[in-house]
C-alpha cells in the first residue's frame, strides 16, 4: 500500500534527472565513470581529510571494513544489540561471532561501559575481540568520547556504523569519521540516496587503496585478468553515483529540514504527558534522520503497537524500533552483555514519519489523531 504519508520518502530536488542523462550519454554506467570519483571527492571533502571508496551498499561496506580489519573464522567481534541485522551478519560471513552490547538510556547507542565490560570478560576467557561495531540509531550519535577511549586503552579497533548518520557530528566532528574505518548507506530510505549505495571511509590510504582493489574483483593492473586474491564486486554504479552526487550537493539542506521536523514534534507534543524523545548530547548534533519516540503506555493508555495500527489505518506510516539483535531467532546462542535497555526501548518506541519534504501540517495531522488516542484515557 502506498501510505499518504510515509516514513521516509526520497526527495529529489536539484540534479539528480541532469546527471543521471549525463551519466547514460557517457556510456559509462556501471563501475567506471566520472560520477564515481566526484561522488568520492566530493563525500570526501564534506566530512574533511578523509578518503572514501563509494561501494554499491552500506552492507558491502561493512563486509568489506571487516575484511580489512583481518576479521576471519573463530574471531569475536563486538556489536550494538540495537540495531538493523546488516551491522552484524558481515561478522557472520566471514566465519567470526559477533558479541552483542546493549545500550545506554540518552543516545539508546552503545553503553560504553558495557562495552568495557564484555572486553573484560572476552579477555578473561582467551577471546579478546578483535573490532568493535558501534552504530548511530537514527542519525543520533553514539558516545564516541568514551568508546574511542576504550577502543584505545585495548586497542581494539572501531568500525562507525554510520549508515544513518550521514552528516550528524560529534564536536563538529562527522560521524563516520571516528573510528578506524566508518560507513555510510545511501539505500533509498535513508536521509540522501543513490539508489542503492554505499560508502567507506578511512583516514589510513592503505586501506583505501585495499579496500578499491577488493571492491572490483581484486584485479591485478595487467592487461590480461589475473587474480592474487578472492575480491568481490562491491563498487558503486556511475548511474548511482550519479544520483548520489546531485543528492550530496543538497545534505546541508536535508539536515536542516529533518533537524527542523524533530524539533516541531518536540515543540507539539511537549505537553503529551508519557512521551519521550531520543534527545542529543551536549555535544552532539544528529542528522535527525527519523525521529523517534517512546511511549509510556502506564501514562498513555495505548502502546506503541496499537498506536501503529491507528496511524496505518489513517495512511500513516510508522515503525517499531530496532529489535534487538540478541532477540533475534537467527542470533539466539550468541554471546549479550547488558540488561533490558534496548529491550525497553524496542517495546516502547515508534519511528515517526520524518521525510524532508514533510509539511508542519502533515505533522499536525498525525498529531492530532495521536492525541485524540491519549485523549481517551484521561
Ligand atoms: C541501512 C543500514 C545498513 C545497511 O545499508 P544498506 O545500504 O541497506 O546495505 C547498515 N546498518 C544500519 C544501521 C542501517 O540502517
Amino acid at each position: 500500500m502506498a501510505y499518504q504519508i510515509p516514513l521516509s520518502f526520497p526527495v529529489f530536488e536539484g540534479n539528480e534527472s541532469l546527471y543521471v542523462q549525463e551519466a547514460m550519454n557517457s556510456g559509462h554506467l556501471s563501475t567506471n565513470g566520472f560520477f564515481i570519483n566526484k561522488f568520492e571527492t566530493k563525500l570526501g571533502r564534506k566530512i574533511k581529510t578523509h578518503q572514501v571508496v563509494a561501494l554499491n551498499s552500506g552492507t558491502s561496506a561493512l563486509h568489506l571494513a571487516l575484511v580489512l580489519l583481518g576479521i576471519g573464522p573463530g574471531d569475536e567481534v563486538i556489536c550494538q544489540s540495537f540495531t538493523f541485522c546488516a551491522s552484524a551478519n558481515p561478522i557472520v560471513y566471514l566465519g567470526a561471532t559477533p558479541v552483542f552490547v546493549d545500550s545506554e538510556k540518552e543516545t539508546w547507542n552503545m553503553s560504553p561501559e558495557l562495552l568495557e565490560d564484555a572486553i573484560l570478560s572476552r579477555i578473561s576467557l582467551g577471546r579478546k575481540p578483535k573490532a568493535i561495531v558501534v552504530v548511530h540509531l537514527f542519525g543520533m550519535p553514539a558516545k564516541m568520547k568514551e568508546i574511542m577511549a576504550i577502543s584505545e586503552k585495548y586497542n581494539i579497533p572501531v568500525l562507525e556504523d554510520a549508515a544513518e548518520a550521514v552528516g550528524s557530528k560529534v564536536d563538529g566532528k562527522f560521524c563516520g569519521t571516528f573510528g578506524k574505518i566508518g560507513i555510510y548507506s545511501f539505500n533509498g530510505n535513508k536521509i540522501i540516496t543513490s539508489g542503492g549505495g554505499g560508502a567507506l571511509i578511512s583516514d589510513d590510504a592503505g586501506v583505501i587503496e585495499k579496500s578499491k582493489y577488493l571492491a572490483s574483483q581484486a584485479r591485478e593492473d595487467l592487461p590480461y585478468y589475473q587474480h592474487l586474491e578472492i575480491g568481490y564486486n562491491y563498487r558503486m554504479t556511475n548511474i548511482s553515483a550519479a544520483v548520489g552526487v546531485a543528492q550530496l550537493e543538497q545534505l546541508d539542506q536535508m539536515v536542516a529540514r529533518r533537524r527542523k521536523i524533530n524539533l516541531q514534534y518536540k515543540e507539539l507534543m511537549k505537553d503529551f504527558p508519557g512521551v519521550t524523545f531520543q534527545e542529543e548530547l551536549d555535544t552532539s548534533e544528529s542528522n535527525y534522520w527519523l525521529t523517534s519516540i517512546l511511549i509510556d503506555e502506564e501514562v498513555t493508555g495505548i502502546s506503541n503497537d496499537k498506536l501503529r495500527v491507528i496511524l496505518f489505518k489513517n495512511g500513516i506510516e510508522t515503525r517499531f524500533l530496532w529489535k534487538p539483535l540478541h532477540l533475534q531467532p537467527i542470533y539466539r546462542k550468541t554471546p549479550y552483555y547488558g540488561g533490558n535497555v534496548s529491550e525497553k526501548l524496542f517495546q516502547e518506541g515508534l519511528c515517526l514519519p520524518s521525510s524532508s519534504n514533510l509539511t508542519l501540517d502533515q505533522q499536525e495531522y498525525i498529531l492530532g489523531l495521536i492525541e485524540k488516542e491519549f485523549r481517551k484515557v484521561f
